[in-house]
């Protein structure tokens, strides 16, 4: 889930990072986190349409999970949200005592995946590669994507790995 942890982190870095939001005068739900409504104005779900919290997003539609509901959305998001928290990715602190009800938002800038290469097979040109690990429910697979861009050379590697 960490290209949705990224994506969730970017929006909350670009809507809350450096922020002081007095949450008594605001009410800050899931659409004002992620920057669809601003701070200060009342959400209308109607305007979630091909925002982040749409299914129909190009982000869900490339999901190695299928998300086709709304509330499935919602929860992958919230996930998100609580595991960026739990890894200090995203802050929320008190400046002026709980009771103020004044937080101070901070969201780090999460690190850009190191970039493997590897030479192709047809023309020895260095090639660019994702690696990634995918969970399936039962078991884990790395996949592998090469794309050449001198020669057509394209591949697709799978190497599964299941619990013994
Ligand atoms: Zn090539």
């Amino acid at each position: 889930m960490d290209d949705l942890r990224r994506e969730v982190a970017s929006r909350l870095r670009n809507s809350l990072h450096g922020r002081e939001i007095d949450m008594m005068e605001n009410r800050i739900e899931l659409p004002h986190m992620l920057g669809i409504t601003p701070i200060g104005k009342i959400h209308d779900p109607h305007n979630e349409e091909m925002t982040i919290l749409d299914t129909k997003h190009p982000f869900w539609q490339e999901y190695h999970e299928t998300v086709n509901t709304k509330s499935a959305v919602t929860e992958k998001v919230e996930t998100a949200i609580r595991s960026l928290k739990k890894d200090d990715i995203f802050r929320m602190t008190y400046p002026f005592g709980e009771e103020a009800e004044v937080v101070y938002v901070e969201v780090d800038k999460m690190g850009i995946e190191q970039e493997n290469t590897t030479t192709c097979m047809e023309c020895d040109a260095e090639i660019v590669y994702n690696l990634d690990l995918v969970n399936n429910g039962s078991s884990y697979f790395f996949e592998v994507e090469l794309d050449c861009t001198e020669c057509d050379f394209t591949g697709k590697f799978e190497r599964g790995m299941t619990r013994a």
